[in-house]
């Protein structure tokens, strides 16, 4: 078997996308007589500061012959790499399936590229020309880097993934539109949306977001008054359509799931305009495979973590709507990592402003600028007790101040304490995990729904 590595094919204002042009090639590849056996698609590191949007790699399993995928590759990318803009950087390598001269290099390529930042010419174009693979770059070749993360991928990450990396592949059915429309408001009846996200939870998750209605969306075809504007309406009060992107590019709708079948169903029952064509990738989306556990005092920027700590500052909303906290490994503030919930996370951030002081919590997310960028966190201990001034045991009034460090004392009783009370506070979180919702997520982070986590989940959906 070969593989294709594809990467950064993609333009902000041509608005391509790499995934499309894995599907292209796939066809081309079968076209030219080829079997393809597997679309993958992967998601790097997020805090790469040079991605389009999500960051995504991609690497085609297929039976050509090297060298004939390579010019296949070769030809498509080469045609829409000469009009792209300088922040584009495509790069394309093939080898067999053995991973070629030097195996253990590509696979720790694509486990380094998913959690850290690699240095595009000495950790990977140099290795890459020395080693004699098959590969090409166009202008500075950072798509390189990707290209190499994503043809050792399905062994990185495979059934021999060191512990720590989790290898629970997921699917994403990707429909395409006709390139004319690339660009225009997107038609898809977002009823059969809301039903196939019904019909299909949670095998697939993240089609849709129930909590952040987005009526504006669909306002201009509900506004000509036919029944399935009508229809639109109601959908789009029930919430957003998460699967249907914003951007200009040629993506109609992907849905993700657990299973390659089910996300096929699922896209074949939502009704839009004409589809120029559509993929089933494997994918590590929903996978959380970003995320390597630390303390609080060793994390690095531009990586993501899963921290466990004290929460040491009550939460505060700041300009803009962002809800900062601090948490803390030894419970001081002298190594606190400060959090942050941005604004677009939304509901998420009441569950963050719920957090007191001398909460236990496990936080994940990414760190920039040395504050963490929470994705989800998990209650591990509630602080269920203020401190209050005591109040008198006989007349049943508040003690007053005895004066510094004498405790509090009824002068009308008498009695005494030594200082404040312990008193329960009704608290509205509960032990275990909570997560962005499903308009806020990152495509690499794992949605609750998907299990396997440590603690009680509580998914949005
Ligand atoms: P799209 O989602 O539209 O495909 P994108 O968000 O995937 O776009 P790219 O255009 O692929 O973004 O840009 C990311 C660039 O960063 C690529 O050139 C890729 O090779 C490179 N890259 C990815 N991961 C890393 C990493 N960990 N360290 C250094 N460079 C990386």
């Amino acid at each position: 078997m070969t593989i294709v590595g594809l990467d950064d094919t993609d333009s902000r204002t041509e608005g391509m996308c790499t995934t499309y042009a894995a599907a292209v090639l796939a066809d081309r590849i079968r076209d030219a007589g080829g079997r393809v056996e597997r679309l993958l698609l992967v998601r790097l590191n997020p805090a790469v500061e040079f991605k389009t949007r999500g960051n995504a790699a991609l690497a085609i399993h297929c039976d050509l012959p090297v060298e004939r995928a390579f010019d296949l590759a070769v030809e498509l990318v080469a045609a829409d790499a000469e009009t792209a803009d300088e922040r584009t950087n495509p790069g394309v390598v093939v080898t067999d399936d053995a991973l070629g001269p030097r195996p253990d290099w590509m696979q720790s390529i694509s486990r380094r590229a998913v959690r850290e930042l690699l240095d595009p010419e000495a950790d990977v174009q140099e290795p890459l020309a020395e080693a004699g693979y098959r590969h090409r770059g166009w202008g500075n070749g950072r798509g390189l880097v990707g290209a190499v993360a994503a043809i050792g991928a399905w062994r990185a990450f495979g059934a021999t993934a060191p512990d720590g990396w989790p290898t629970d592949w997921s699917y994403e059915s990707i429909t395409y539109r006709e390139r004319d429309r690339w660009g225009t408001d997107r038609d898809v009846d977002p009823e059969s949306v809301f039903a196939v996200a019904d019909e299909f939870y949670p095998t697939i998750w993240d089609t849709v977001d129930r909590g952040e209605g987005e009526a504006d969306q669909w306002e201009a075809s509900w506004r000509s008054g036919d029944a399935r504007s009508r229809g639109a309406k109601r959908a789009a009060e029930q919430g957003e359509a998460v699967c249907v992107p914003n951007t200009p590019g040629p993506v109609l709708h992907g849905i993700r799931g657990d299973d390659p079948e089910t996300v096929r169903e699922a896209a074949d029952a939502i009704e839009s305009e004409a589809v120029e064509r559509r993929a089933v990738f494997v994918t590590n989306q929903g996978t959380d495979m970003h995320l390597r556990d630390a303390d609080p005092t060793a994390v690095t920027d531009g990586r993501a973590y899963r921290v466990t700590g004290t929460v040491v500052d009550e939460p505060e909303t700041r300009a803009g709507g962002h809800v900062f906290t601090q948490i803390s490994f030894e419970g001081n503030n002298a190594d606190a990592l400060p959090c942050v919930a941005f604004e677009p996370t939304k509901r998420f951030r009441d569950r963050v402003r719920a957090l007191r002081v001398g909460d236990r919590v496990t936080v994940c997310g990414e760190v920039t600028d040395g504050t963490l960028k929470l994705e989800k966190f998990a209650v591990r201990e509630l602080n269920e007790t203020e401190l209050v001034t005591p109040t008198c045991p006989d007349c049943g009034r508040s003690m007053k101040s005895a004066g510094r460090n004498a405790g509090y004392r009824c002068r009308d009783c008498g009695t005494s304490r030594d200082g404040k009370v312990g008193q329960s506070v009704e608290r509205d979180l509960e032990l275990g995990w909570y997560e962005v919702p499903p308009c806020a997520r990152r495509h690499i982070a794992k949605p609750l729904v998907r299990g396997g986590f440590d603690a009680p989940t509580h998914p949005e959906r």
